[in-house]
């Protein structure tokens, strides 16, 4: 089944890079997310990283405007009326998935599949609330999704193997590698990273090192590209703190307990990156 027209719900740093790997690759995009202005302003970032990579010599005036060109943000997800896949990237929580899979089932036409960029929610659960549970599968996209090669796969109970093909062909056309993981909280590069990002936190709230000493320590005694830290202002300690809830309440394990600290900045609204500060400040 070859794939055309991708929806997009959610067009925040994920869903935005999403629609442009898409559109890069030279399919039509529908970016929906709560109302218009906010997907309009997901294709305006897109335009704005476009920009740069002219101003760079990267690609040319003329391949810009092709890419815009295939990315139409649309008022809401009624208008994916005639998407072949969508995908949803919209803020990790239960329930607004479980709601928004409900209304990509209604609209999309039957032959759809949807799919969820989830870092950590059962695929089963959320295939479940539709009409078409073998039709709907994880594809987990890494941040930056332009610049990050892999995506992870995530079969829920339901999915059925065309399904998972089309979609391992899809990722390949986005210039992406998969690979498959099964449908367990976290899935395999949460289950692994968050704990690490959590701990951080704690080592964080002991007062063992400054935050830069943590990042410095982990980048260069580790090999790692960044510290933990800076990493989780990257990812939005909102997700982060998400994640650990959800690995904390599935698998019951007392190690997967989220940082006092973590929450606490959420409950402050330093998000990270996204809202000018997290545990380092961006202007
Ligand atoms: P984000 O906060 O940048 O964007 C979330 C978007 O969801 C926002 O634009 C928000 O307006 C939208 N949204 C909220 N409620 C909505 C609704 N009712 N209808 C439509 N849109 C709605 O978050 P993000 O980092 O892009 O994360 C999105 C998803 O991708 C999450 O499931 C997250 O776990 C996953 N993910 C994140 C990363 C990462 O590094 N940040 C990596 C892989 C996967």
């Amino acid at each position: 089944m070859e794939l055309r027209t991708v929806g997009v719900l959610g067009t925040g740093q994920m869903g935005a890079g999403i629609a442009q790997v898409a559109a890069e690759a030279g399919l039509s995009v529908l970016m929906a997310d709560i109302n218009i202005e906010i997907a309009e302003k997901g294709k305006a970032g897109i335009a704005g990283r476009l920009a740069k990579a002219v101003e760079k010599g990267k690609i040319d005036a003329a391949r810009r405007e092709q890419v815009l060109a295939l990315l139409r943000p649309v008022a809401s997800v009624a208008a994916f009326e005639d998407a072949d896949i969508a995908i949803e990237a919209a803020t990790e929580n239960i329930d607004l998935k479980l709601r928004l899979f409900k209304g990509m089932d209604d609209a999309c036409p039957d032959r759809a599949i949807l799919a969820s960029n989830t870092s950590s929610i059962s695929i089963t659960l959320m295939a479940a609330a539709t009409k078409r549970p073998h039709r709907t599968i994880g594809m987990h996209f890494m941040n930056p999704v332009p610049v990050m090669k892999l995506v992870e796969i995530i079969r829920g109970l339901q999915t059925d193997d065309e399904t998972c093909a089309a979609v391992k062909a899809l990722a390949e056309r986005l210039g992406k590698t998969w690979v498959s993981a099964k449908d367990a909280p976290g899935f395999v590069v949460n289950r692994i990273l968050t704990p690490m990002l959590n701990e951080a936190f704690y080592v964080l709230m002991e007062g063992l090192g400054t935050p830069e000493d943590i990042d410095n320590g982990v980048r260069l005694g580790l090999n790692h590209p960044m510290g933990p830290l800076a990493l989780a202002d990257l990812i939005g300690l909102d997700t982060i703190l998400a994640i650990c809830e959800v690995l904390h309440e599935q698998l019951g394990e007392d190690k997967y307990r989220p940082c006092p600290l973590l929450r606490k900045y959420v409950e402050a609204g330093w998000l990270g990156r996204k809202t000018g500060r997290g545990v380092y400040k961006y202007s």
